[in-house]
């Protein structure tokens, strides 16, 4: 289950799957990842806790920001949203 994911100087946050749209050009029609990515089908809407460990793994100085955008629509879960922005902002100031 990916839950981050880099793409050259960003990461991105998958957070969530859940989506209210139904965009034509969606990505997910067509591929299940992104950018070398493992799959972005998550077995389940992560946890706080998870989103936290997963961050564990990446060096934020090696990034130039943070992109919540993976499959589905971030705002669906926008106070996790809030609060890992909050969360990762607390690490670095990126
Ligand atoms: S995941 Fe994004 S692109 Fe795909 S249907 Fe939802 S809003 Fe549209």
């Amino acid at each position: 289950m990916t839950l981050l994911y880099p793409i050259r100087n960003s990461l991105y946050v998958n957070i969530t799957n859940l989506c209210c749209c139904k965009c034509v050009f969606c990505i997910r029609n067509i591929t299940d990842s992104v950018g070398g990515s493992d799959s972005l089908w998550l077995d389940h809407e992560p946890t706080m806790e998870e989103l936290k460990q997963e961050l564990e793994k990446f060096d934020l100085d090696d990034y130039e920001e943070v992109v919540f955008c993976g499959y589905g629509e971030p705002l669906m879960r926008i106070n996790e949203v809030v609060e890992f922005a909050k969360y990762i902002k607390s690490k670095k100031n990126i």
